[in-house]
């Protein structure tokens, strides 16, 4: 077990929190954070992009875009994965309606993840860097959404969250703990 890692159990379903790089999880797929354009950018979405090799862009680029709120799916080129989930949250302070936006993003996720009949699935914070959105107020919003949809039928057995440093996985265990006590 990773020393900083925290394990749940959701409904059947392993939900773990732990501290890393997405790039280098083995899972069925890895969600990006990224931008309507699907242009490529800095962050998680850098990091996936060199390190999974050109043919995702090329997916993206025939793709075109993606909605604030929303997701759509690639291949994953080079990554431990078959697919990645290119997610769009919300710029904070950009959008009226951000809470809304942000669990929109995770649930379309989450949607692709019963589409495709996958197993695994691994999150980055998404809007929480270049987005400005504060992890505080993300965490529980992210958090939410992927429980609630773990308490029904689903093809998910294990969820991570990759969080990149120590005080944004800190911020999730906090708020984990708070949901997890509620239900
Ligand atoms: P956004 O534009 O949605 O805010 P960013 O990629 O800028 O997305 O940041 C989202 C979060 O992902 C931040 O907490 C950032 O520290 C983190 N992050 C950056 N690179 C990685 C990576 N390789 N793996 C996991 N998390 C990462």
């Amino acid at each position: 077990m990773e020393p900083f890692m925290s394990t749940y159990t959701v409904n059947g379903v392993t939900f773990a929190l732990m501290q890393g790089d997405i790039v280098r999880v083995e899972v069925d797929a890895i969600v990006n954070a990224a931008n309507a354009a699907l242009a490529g950018g800095g962050g998680v979405d850098g990091a996936i992009h060199s390190a999974g090799g050109p043919t995702i862009m090329e997916e993206c680029r025939k793709i075109g875009g993606c909605p604030t709120g929303s997701a759509v799916a690639t291949h994953a080129g080079r990554l431990n994965a078959q697919y990645v989930f290119h997610a769009v949250g919300p710029i904070y302070q950009q959008h009226g309606d951000e809470e809304q936006l942000l669990a929109s993003a995770y649930q379309s996720c989450l949607d692709l993840a019963e589409r495709y009949q996958i197993k695994s699935i691994a999150f980055p914070s998404l809007s929480t860097g270049a987005y400005r959105y504060p992890v505080t107020l993300a965490a529980p919003i992210a958090l939410r959404t992927i429980v609630r949809h773990l308490q029904q039928p689903t093809s998910l057995q294990q969820v991570l969250f990759v969080l990149f440093d120590a005080r944004t996985l800190d911020t999730y265990k906090r708020a984990m703990q708070q949901i997890h006590d509620d239900f």
